[in-house]
């Protein structure tokens, strides 16, 4: 029964490897140690290792026998923050750097999902690939391993990867068809006058006030351009400018994320947040340049997949359920699902009476996910490639 699949054996290793990768925790691609040491746990399986995919990415394949092949992804990069009030013992020992997002535990489960199928290999047929990635927060990891040729050299049918999720109970796990986290994009715009004296306003147009109206304007673009039944959100971050009481700056910077879902939606506020631009500059007489970059895509589950990724949980003794609606926050595991069909889970962590969220300073990883993971990792397995 896999719902009682034991992998209780494993726990005591895989528990002191978690904590020692967040002792240690490492930056956006550079997770030399943590590389080294996933390689080294999949080479001691017989497992053939490639190392430096998209620069500090592992991929260990584990072949039996012929089948379809299916790829399990895990992150392995921490957060630039300081780790505060977690009073924990294993707490990390890099000044500004934090494993505030769980990458350890999912490493770890990684790993033990490894050695849990290698015992019992009778039970699959076909190519496992463990795909551990770097730089996941912010920094595009996934894209640098896609973009090194990870599907090409390491063929997928499917993908899968979770995620813990400390608003949802220890025990439960969702994911859903279609949008399941937001695409990210960040705007920066320069508002540009020409700077001079507060009690001549008339020699220079107001880069203050220009940047004020435009501050205003983009926080209507969600509510007046997008559908109501749409989701996306705009939040203007950063306003900086000027230096003095008596000074009308040369120039105020503005900068702040949109998140969306659907690509049509994703177009409509670029440009409506060009046009509001646009349309300060003429009515101020200041210059306004917009800097808009995507870096995450929306992370979009294919409907089998999802289908399988839930089955998958329950099989795992998980108490599985669909999302009701994706989360605004946003995963590169997305360049991953643009590339192959594949599913993101969302596995409760939460602790009773603790509510601290992702990237809290005081955030660890809830080691009682570790088994339950590793389980949902493994029925992946057994589904997508049936021995
Ligand atoms: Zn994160
Ligand atoms: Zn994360």
């Amino acid at each position: 029964m896999s719902a009682h699949e034991d992998v209780a054996d494993l726990l005591p290793a895989l528990i002191a490897l978690r904590r020692d990768l967040h002792a240690h925790p490492e930056l956006a691609f550079a997770e030399h140690r943590t590389a080294a040491i996933v390689a080294a746990a999949l080479r001691e399986l017989k497992l053939e290792v490639h190392e430096g995919l998209g620069g500090t990415g592992v991929v260990g394949l584990l072949r039996n026998g012929s089948g379809p092949s299916v790829g399990l992804r895990a992150d392995m990069d921490a957060l630039p923050m300081q780790e505060e009030g977690s009073g924990l013992p294993h707490a990390s020992r890099h000044s500004g750097v934090h494993h505030g997002c769980g990458h350890d535990g999912h490493t770890a489960m990684l790993l033990g999902a490894a050695r849990q199928l290698l015992r019992h290999r009778e039970r699959f047929k076909g190519t496992v690939v463990f795909i551990f990635q770097p730089a996941e927060e912010g920094r595009g990891g996934a894209k640098a391993m896609v973009d090194a040729g990870l599907f090409e050299r390491f063929p997928c049918d499917a993908v899968y990867a979770l995620h813990n999720w400390p608003d949802l109970p220890l025990g439960q796990a969702q994911t859903r068809p279609g949008p399941i986290m937001a695409a990210a994009d960040r705007f920066d715009i320069t508002v540009r006058g020409r700077g001079g004296h507060a009690a001549q306003p008339q020699q220079t147009p107001d880069a203050i006030l220009a940047a004020s109206q435009l501050v205003t304007q983009l926080n209507t673009i969600v509510a007046r351009r997008i559908a109501p039944d749409e989701s996306a959100v705009l939040s203007v971050t950063r306003i900086e400018g000027g230096h003095s009481h008596n000074v009308l700056p040369a120039e105020v910077q503005i900068t702040g994320t949109v998140r969306s879902f659907d690509p049509v939606a994703q177009d409509r506020i670029e440009a409506a947040l060009r046009d509001c631009a646009a349309g300060v500059a003429l009515g101020s007489g200041t210059e306004i340049a917009v800097s808009y970059t995507r870096y995450y895509p929306a992370t979009i589950n294919s409907a089998a997949e999802a289908e399988l990724a839930l089955a998958a949980a329950a099989e795992a003794g998980l108490q599985a359920s669909l999302a009701p609606r994706p989360a605004f926050t946003s995963e590169d595991f997305a360049f991953m699902l643009r590339a192959r069909p594949g599913a993101y889970l969302w596995l409760g962590q939460g602790h009773a009476g603790d509510s601290r969220p992702l990237h809290h300073p005081g955030y660890d990883f809830n080691d009682a996910a570790l088994p339950l993971g590793i389980r949902w990792f493994v029925a992946v397995v057994r589904k997508a490639l049936p021995a």
